[in-house]
């Protein structure tokens, strides 16, 4: 089952580490991030753009995808899927799909404007129990043909957005979608200071997470970035690995060219660019891994069901993250009461 991205963007947040957020483009990707994500026991956010979401036929054909994908593998870790920078029709379309999380990209409008679309699919996402993400100023690079400039976000434009009640807030700190050019600057992190003395607790979104080197990354997830977009990198990954299976003319020995075979080094390239990319962050592994077993450890400070690397909590701890999805409606009403506040308790404690 889909869960909205809300809880573990705040747990990440709460706990100094960042959910991996990566974009879907066909069901190779699917498998291999659900896959990836399950083998490191971690809660993901599986995102598709609107062109990705055409591209595969519509969003009501990506939804069954990752529904089926995620029934058929036996998936048991939080999963949330995402629309990745949507317009304001975008994200109705979602909703009505069946998303469990939504971003709407508002950057190209004027501030007011801004506030005004995000307020009202704040409201409509939160009716539906979805997570939704908002941006502030452009990120630099293109993002299905919308090219934006704009490197860093205001923090008062930042706070005045973060106050509508989003769960997630994106925002330019010189971050770029793609590659990266040779003379890039770096992450403003005067910037992602500035805007985290204004939003408080809000968690902040990296987007254009492929390229910045592991340092960065590290260091603005402990100036509240709780979410990293990934895309590039695993398109890059499958590129490379499906080009070395041609060109070594394996497609032309037996049924090499069958799509199964064909396919398969690209999507194994996924699996592991995926794994590195949270490998590469080793405060956000842990933390994650933590969390998305049990977090029972925040009422002793010993996970007494972790010992064995259990996905499912086998004790009735209502604060447990992984009872709310098993256990229906109240239980999820327990879990926003009781899990916030006992995993900040775990993490203030002394040592
Ligand atoms: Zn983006």
């Amino acid at each position: 089952m889909l869960v909205s991205a809300k809880e573990m963007t705040a747990a990440a947040r709460a706990g100094h580490y960042a959910i991996g957020a990566f974009n879907l483009n066909n069901l190779e990707w699917t498998k291999a991030v659900l896959k990836a994500a399950q083998e490191e026991q971690a809660p993901v956010i599986v995102q598709c753009s609107e062109g990705a979401g055409k591209y595969m036929s519509g969003y009501k054909t990506v939804v069954d995808m990752v529904n089926d994908v995620m029934d058929n593998m036996h998936i048991t870790v939080p999963v949330a899927l995402h629309l990745d920078h949507g317009t304001y029709e975008g994200c109705l379309a979602c909703i009505d799909a069946g998303f469990s999380s939504i971003m709407f990209d508002g950057s190209h409008f004027d501030i007011e404007e801004n506030i005004a679309k995000t307020k009202e699919l704040v409201a409509l996402a939160h009716s539906k129990g979805m997570s939704i993400e908002a941006e502030v100023g452009g990120i630099g690079g293109e993002e299905d043909g919308v090219v934006s400039q704009g490197e860093c976000a205001d923090p008062e434009e930042c706070a005045k957005i973060a106050s509508l009640g989003i769960d997630f807030l994106a925002c330019g700190i010189g971050n770029i979608h793609g590659k990266y050019p040779a003379n890039w600057a770096g992450l403003r992190f005067d910037v992602l200071e500035a805007i985290k003395d204004k939003v408080g607790d809000m968690p902040l979104v990296l987007h254009g997470g492929s390229g910045i080197p592991t340092e960065m990354i590290q260091e603005a997830i402990k100036l509240g970035v709780s979410k990293v977009n990934v895309n590039t990198e695993c398109q890059i990954a499958f590129a490379e690995a499906t080009r070395k299976y041609i060109e070594a003319g394996k497609d032309l020995q037996g049924k090499g060219f069958d799509p199964r075979k064909l396919l398969a080094p690209g999507s194994d390239a996924i699996v592991a660019t995926v794994k590195e990319k949270r490998s590469s962050a080793p405060t956000a592994r842990h933390d994650a891994l933590t969390a998305s077993h049990c977090i029972c450890r925040a009422r002793t400070g010993i996970c007494r069901t972790n010992t064995e690397m259990k996905r499912v909590c086998r004790q009735d701890i209502p604060s447990c993250y992984f009872r709310p999805y098993m256990t229906g409606q109240s239980a999820i009403i327990v879990f926003r009461k009781l899990f916030i506040p006992l995993f900040q308790a775990y993490h203030n404690l002394p040592g």
